[in-house]
């Protein structure tokens, strides 16, 4: 069946320092994935991974250094700008700023309204964006005329879904979308796309550090590790029975007591993310508790392990080169 999205040995190079010294970081080294549709894909890995690179590659806001994206099929564009397709919509971290302080809310929706189209009169408008609102648990007579400031942040999020469904996407990009969220709401903001995967057949690529929304709300998830996805399988293959030493330190890193901590708060690794990047052999090699002398010679190969990827020399043997 043809897939959603697929990304094909997608790469994204920059260049760091000066024209004398200057060298080269690979943020996304040769990833592979798809989604099928009502799905929700997941990729999570700590700042610097290369998690948001990929999303902003896939929303056609950066350009790939090489690789292929396939939207439902059909090759995207080097300068497309999927973001603005009504077939792919995205959701940002901050609502706060994906709304100007000076403008009503309202005025955003009717906007798209008239952009695409979407209704003949105010009245078929007003019913489209009450019909949407309602999605999230919110009706047009509580937000009409109101600026940004006057909602909270789970409010304002979830007005940006609301906002989001306007063209009927069938992929929302969600990228960090709960980190700014109260705790207490998180959950509440990860539920609505289980809604919207079961009653609407959205599929959502999940942009996320947060393992614990991960593990509640997706169907598969990738686990990424400067710029390589280290681990892919459904999320309870991946999360419930780690195979990749990175995944494992990450699932015992879930603080158990204090919900409104994350791991990352506890693996605080960004003095690291230079070296690790530019490290020979497996990126993970400087902290893995298995490491072993091959690790800092070759880079691992893409193994499966049922049908559960694993980017690991520990796998060597006992993994295949593709599913089986
Ligand atoms: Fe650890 Fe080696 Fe596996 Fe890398 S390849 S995760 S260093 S055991």
């Amino acid at each position: 069946m043809e897939k959603l999205l697929e990304v094909k040995d997608l790469t994204k190079q920059y260049a760091l320092g000066s024209l004398i010294a200057r060298i080269l970081i690979t943020a996304v080294d040769r990833i592979s994935f798809y989604m099928d549709q009502a799905e929700i894909f997941t990729l999570a890995g700590e700042s610097g991974c290369g998690k948001t690179t990929t999303a902003k590659i896939v929303l056609g806001f950066e350009e790939a250094t090489s690789g292929t994206i396939l939207h439902s099929g059909k090759p995207q564009t080097r300068k497309e700008k999927v973001w603005i397709t009504e077939g792919v919509q995205a959701i940002f971290q901050d609502p706060f700023s994906t709304f100007n302080p000076l403008r009503t809310v309202d005025s955003y929706f009717f906007e798209t309204v008239k952009n695409y189209r979407l209704a003949e009169s105010k009245t078929d408008a007003i019913e489209l964006i009450d019909q949407k609102l309602r999605s999230v648990g919110l009706t047009y007579g509580e937000f009409a005329g109101k600026y940004p400031n006057e909602f909270s942040g789970g409010q304002l999020q979830r007005i940006s879904i609301a906002r989001a469904l306007m063209t009927n996407p069938k992929l929302i990009i969600a990228d960090e979308p709960v980190s700014m969220v109260d705790a207490s709401l998180r959950m509440a903001i990860v539920n609505l796309f289980k809604k919207l995967r079961d009653e609407l057949g959205v599929s959502v690529l999940y942009i996320t550090h947060d393992l614990a929304t991960a593990y509640y709300v997706s169907d598969r998830i990738a686990i990424m590790f400067r710029g390589n996805i280290v681990e892919m399988g459904t999320v309870e293959q991946v999360l419930m029975n780690p195979r990749h030493p990175y995944t494992r330190l990450l699932r015992e890193s879930i603080p158990q007591a204090d919900p409104r901590q994350t791991w990352s708060d506890t693996v605080t690794l960004a003095e690291l993310e230079h070296d690790e990047y530019l490290r020979e052999g497996c990126k993970f090699a400087g902290r893995c508790p298995m490491v072993m002398e091959r690790c800092r010679r070759e880079v691992p190969r893409d193994l499966f392990v049922g049908d559960v990827l694993v980017k690991c020399h520990l796998y060597e043997g006992s993994g295949e080169t593709s599913p089986s």
